[in-house]
C-alpha cells in the first residue's frame, strides 16, 4: 500500500478521500488555495500545502504547483477527485512522468473518453448501444449537416465533443434553425473547451438518465456495481440521485452492466468509472463515460457495501479487486440530495459565512460535507457544499429517511437548496418513481 497520497482537490470530495486514506492507514497530503486555508480538512491534515491564490486556474488547475507539492512532501500517488484536473489526460501523463501514481485510468483512456466523439466510437466497437446520431464530428458543409439531421430525424441535439458539466449542448427542432445552431455551439465549444468539434444526436424526448458504476484493476478484472438513476436534473446538472433505478427490469440492467464490463476489458480500463446512458422504452443508449469518481458514488456504496474510494486507491496500489461480480449484491435503496449554496428557486449562488450548521443523523443517514458553523463558502468554486445520503430497506423507507433528514438539517447565514429538496421528496410523481430528465424543469415552470 502507498505510504502517502496527495489529494488534488477541495471541498467534500477532498474530505471524502482523506477519510478513505485514514481508514487505509495512508497519510494524506492536502493541497489548498488561499480561499480554503481555514477548511477543517486542511487544519486537521497530516500535511497541507498551499498551492496558490483562490482562482482555480492559479491553484487547483495549476499542474506545476500540484506536482511540486507532491515532490516536496514525498507523496507516492495523486488522487484527483472529480472536476478540476480529474479528467485531464495531460495531467495524468505529467503525474506519471514525474514518477507518481495517478489514481485513475491511463492518460490514454482519459483521452479517448474525454472526447465524446471518440468515446462513442470506442463504445460502438465494444458493442455498447449509443444514441443514434452523426458518425463522428459534424462536417462544415451545411447541406451535409442538413442531410445528417434529416436521417436522424428532428428534434436533434448538437453537442460539443469536448463538453462537460452540462454545457455545450443545443437542441434543434427545425431545419431552419439547424445550421445557425451548429455554428453557435461550435464557437461556444471553442471558447469553453478549446475544441470547436461538435456532433449530432437524436434528442430523446422522455428518457431517464441511468448510469452504470464500474471498477477495474490492473489485471483485467472489471465489475459493475449496479446502476444509479440521475434523472432529477436542472440544466443537465444532477440534483437528486438514487440507486437502484426504480422499475427497470434487473435483466436489462444486468445485460447493460455486462456490456460495460466487457468494454472496460477491451479498452484496458483501470480504476473507477461511470458509463452514462439515456434509458427510454426499455432501451439503453450510451451518452458518455466519466473516468473518475462521481459526486453520486455514495448511493452505490450504500447499496453494495463497497467503498469505491478505498477500492480506487487499492487498485492504483496494485491490488486485485477485492470482490468478484457474483459477490456484488445490491441491498435496499439509497438516495442522495446535493446541497448547494444557492437560492432554492432562483438558483443564484449564495456564498458567504455559515453561521449555524446542524447536520442530520439517525439510522441510514450519511452526510458528506466539509462545512461547519463559521465556515466561509468561497465564491470561487462550485456551489455544492455537501450531500445528504440515506439508505433504507425499501425506496419508501429511504424517502422517509430523506424527508426526516432534510427537516433536521439547519443551515444559517447563507441560502441553500434544502427548501427545494423538501418539496421534491414529497412530490407525488417523484415518490411514485421513474420520472424522466425533463421532470424537474417542468415542475419548476408549474411551480412559478
Ligand atoms: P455532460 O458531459 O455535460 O454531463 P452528457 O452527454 O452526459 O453531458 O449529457 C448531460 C445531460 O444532457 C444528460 O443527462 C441528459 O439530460 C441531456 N442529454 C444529453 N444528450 C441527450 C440526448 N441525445 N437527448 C436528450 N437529452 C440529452
Amino acid at each position: 500500500m502507498f505510504k502517502k497520497i496527495l489529494i488534488a482537490n477541495r471541498g467534500e470530495i477532498a474530505l471524502r478521500v482523506q477519510r478513505a486514506c485514514r481508514e487505509l492507514g495512508v497519510k494524506a497530503v492536502m493541497v489548498y488555495s488561499e480561499a480554503d486555508r481555514d477548511a477543517k480538512y486542511v487544519r486537521l491534515a497530516d500535511e497541507a500545502v498551499c498551492i496558490g491564490p483562490a482562482p482555480a486556474g492559479q491553484s487547483y488547475l495549476h499542474m506545476p504547483a500540484i506536482i511540486s507539492a507532491a515532490e516536496v512532501t514525498d507523496a507516492e500517488a495523486i488522487h484527483p477527485g472529480y472536476g478540476f484536473l480529474s479528467e485531464n489526460a495531460d495531467f495524468a501523463e505529467r503525474v506519471e512522468k514525474s514518477g507518481f501514481q495517478f489514481i485513475g485510468p491511463t492518460a490514454q483512456s482519459i483521452r479517448i473518453m474525454g472526447d465524446k466523439v471518440s468515446a462513442k466510437q470506442a463504445m460502438i466497437k465494444a458493442g455498447v448501444p449509443c444514441v443514434p446520431g452523426s458518425e463522428g464530428e459534424l462536417p462544415e458543409d451545411p447541406a451535409e449537416i442538413r442531410r445528417i439531421a434529416k436521417t436522424i430525424g428532428y428534434p436533434v441535439i448538437i453537442k460539443a465533443a469536448g463538453g462537460g458539466g452540462g454545457r455545450g449542448m443545443r437542441v434543434v427542432h427545425t431545419e431552419a434553425a439547424l445550421v445557425n445552431a451548429v455554428q453557435m455551439t461550435k464557437s461556444e465549444a471553442q471558447a469553453a473547451f478549446g475544441n470547436p468539434a461538435v456532433y449530432m444526436e437524436k434528442f430523446l424526448q422522455n428518457p431517464r438518465h441511468i448510469e452504470i458504476q464500474i471498477i477495474a484493476d490492473n489485471f483485467r478484472n472489471a465489475i459493475y456495481l449496479g446502476e444509479r438513476d440521475c434523472s432529477m436534473q436542472r440544466r443537465h446538472q444532477k440534483v437528486i440521485e438514487e440507486a437502484p433505478a426504480f422499475g427497470i427490469p434487473r435483466r436489462l440492467v444486468e445485460r447493460i452492466g455486462e456490456r460495460c464490463v466487457m468494454a472496460c476489458k477491451r479498452i484496458g480500463y483501470r480504476g473507477a468509472g461511470t458509463f452514462e446512458f439515456l434509458y427510454e422504452n426499455g432501451e439503453f443508449y450510451f451518452i458518455e463515460m466519466n473516468t473518475r469518481v462521481q459526486v453520486e458514488h455514495p448511493v452505490t456504496e450504500l447499496i453494495t457495501g463497497i467503498d469505491i474510494v478505498k477500492t480506487q486507491i487499492m487498485v492504483a496500489a496494485g491490488y486485485k479487486l477485492p470482490v468478484t461480480q457474483r459477490q456484488v449484491q445490491l441491498k435496499g435503496h439509497a438516495i442522495e440530495c446535493r446541497i448547494n449554496a444557492e437560492d432554492p428557486f432562483k438558483f443564484t449562488p449564495s456564498p458567504g459565512r455559515i453561521t449555524a450548521w446542524h447536520a442530520p443523523g439517525g439510522p441510514g443517514v450519511r452526510v458528506d460535507s466539509h462545512v461547519y458553523a463559521g465556515y466561509f463558502v468561497p465564491s470561487n468554486y462550485d456551489s455544492m457544499i455537501g450531500k445528504i445520503i440515506v439508505h433504507g430497506d425499501t425506496r419508501e423507507e429511504a424517502l422517509a429517511r430523506m424527508r426526516s433528514a432534510l427537516l433536521e438539517t439547519v443551515v444559517e447565514g447563507i441560502k441553500t437548496n434544502i427548501p427545494l429538496h423538501r418539496e421534491l421528496v414529497v412530490d407525488a410523481s417523484f415518490c411514485a418513481g421513474g420520472t424522466n430528465i425533463h421532470y424537474l424543469e417542468k415542475w419548476m415552470e408549474q411551480r412559478s
